[in-house]
């Protein structure tokens, strides 16, 4: 307890699966939490469950967030300037659209639609956490992202407007990282195995095929859970990962390690 103590931050895509857990956590060390999405109705829901698992949170609150849209995005972050300033941002929002699909088949209204989101939304992340960091004079700032393991290793179920948005938020991050590391801002990836939360799980339905294919992969043998990204996400927020930078931390059960995995 009290990893966070402190701290101000921001969480994109905070009603969803990693990004309320991570709320949750957060606001359980001790940081102040202000949680963004663009649904209004996820978001009051997602509220109401911080405050009842953590009564004892320093301050949560929500704003409404398009990460898509730098507006926006600037309004969150600067949100915060009243409490301090950010020092934490963990650009978490994305989007795997049902209609992303290979190179032939994928629409480039979707191309566009998860480049967006996926990519301009972290850059929009990023670039005014830098400003707020500046704005206030702290010498520590940590920026999180979450990119995935598909930026990591090939995949022949295809996405690939996915896949080409989180190699590119993996390479934005280490490029961020080293630019900004004598002011004591660090970057690093979080690369999500496949997880029990809506993104994948309504996609995948009761289709037990398209389940297996992918569980298969897994040494455990099975999906990740989004508390499990969480406290990856609270350590490299906390001054504990004070060294790590631009790196891409796989959490994914050694699914990225696996040749041949146990029957
Ligand atoms: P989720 O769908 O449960 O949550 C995503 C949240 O982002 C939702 O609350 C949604 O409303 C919000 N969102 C969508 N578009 C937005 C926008 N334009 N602006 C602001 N908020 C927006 O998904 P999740 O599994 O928690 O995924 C979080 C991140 O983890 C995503 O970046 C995703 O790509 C990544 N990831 C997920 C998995 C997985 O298997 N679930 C694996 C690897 C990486």
């Amino acid at each position: 307890m009290g990893r966070l103590e402190g701290k101000n931050a921001l969480i994109t895509g905070a009603a969803g699966g990693i990004g309320l857990e991570t709320s949750i956590l957060f606001a359980k060390e001790g940081a102040s939490v202000l949680m963004a999405d663009i649904s209004e109705e996820a978001l009051s829901r997602a509220l109401a469950k911080v405050k009842q698992l953590v009564p004892t949170a320093p301050r949560v609150e929500t704003i409404l967030c398009d990460v898509s849209k730098e507006s926006q995005v600037q309004a969150a972050v600067e949100h915060l300037d009243s409490w301090g300033g950010l020092d934490v941002i963990f650009n978490n929002a994305g989007i795997m659209h049902a209609r992303d699909d290979d190179a032939i088949n994928t629409p480039e209204e979707i191309w566009d639609l998860t480049q967006n989101i996926n990519v301009k939304g972290v850059w929009f992340g990023c670039k005014h956490a830098v400003l707020a960091l500046r704005r206030h004079k702290k010498t520590k700032g940590s920026i999180i992202n979450t990119a995935s393991v598909v930026a990591l290793v090939g995949s022949a179920t295809p996405q690939l407007a996915y896949t080409a948005s989180k190699g590119a938020v993996l390479a934005l991050t280490r490029e961020l990282a080293i630019v900004h590391a004598r002011e004591g801002y660090r970057f690093n990836s979080l690369c999500p195995a496949p997880l029990n939360t809506p993104l994948l799980q309504d996609w995948l339905g009761d289709d037990k095929a398209k389940r297996l294919r992918r569980e298969v992969h897994f040494p455990t043998g099975r999906f990740g859970e989004a508390v499990e990204q969480a406290w990856a996400v609270v350590f490299l927020a906390s001054d504990e990962s004070s060294f790590m930078n631009g790196h891409d931390l796989a959490v994914d059960g050694g699914m990225t390690k696996a040749y041949v995995t146990p029957e």
